[in-house]
């Protein structure tokens, strides 16, 4: 398969790793905002029975979104190690450039459109 000539501009490759910094900034907030709600239950009565069973519900749904979060973010850390490397915006599977608008989307994507939809 031909590579397509496009080749993603110094300017884009730095507007991209920006994107990718601010984005694991964020992250890192919102972990840091998750701790609080994912800090095991404590087992003491103050907080009465029904307030404990919403809590731990609650917490569920926080840990797992501290997992999406965490992950997302060891994503981004991932790709930015890749920053200098030849391959950084193209796809995996076949090395065309990934879209400049998927990628600021979602930086972490390693594959394009065509391939993701034959995995
Ligand atoms: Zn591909």
């Amino acid at each position: 398969m031909r590579y397509k000539l496009i080749i993603m501009t110094t300017e884009e490759r730095a507007e991209l790793i920006g994107i990718i910094e601010e984005q694991i900034e964020k992250l890192e907030g919102k972990i840091e905002e998750l701790k609080e709600f994912t800090e095991p239950i404590s087992p003491d009565d103050s907080i009465g029975r029904i307030s404990r069973m919403d809590a731990i519900n609650n917490k569920t749904v926080f840990d797992a979104s501290m997992r999406n979060t965490r992950e997302r973010l060891l994503q981004l850390q991932n790709i930015l190690t890749q920053k200098d490397d030849p391959d950084f915006g193209r796809c995996l599977k076949c090395h065309q450039e990934i879209p400049m608008g998927r990628l600021k989307i979602r930086p972490e994507i390693r594959v394009c459109a065509g391939c993701l939809r034959t995995v």
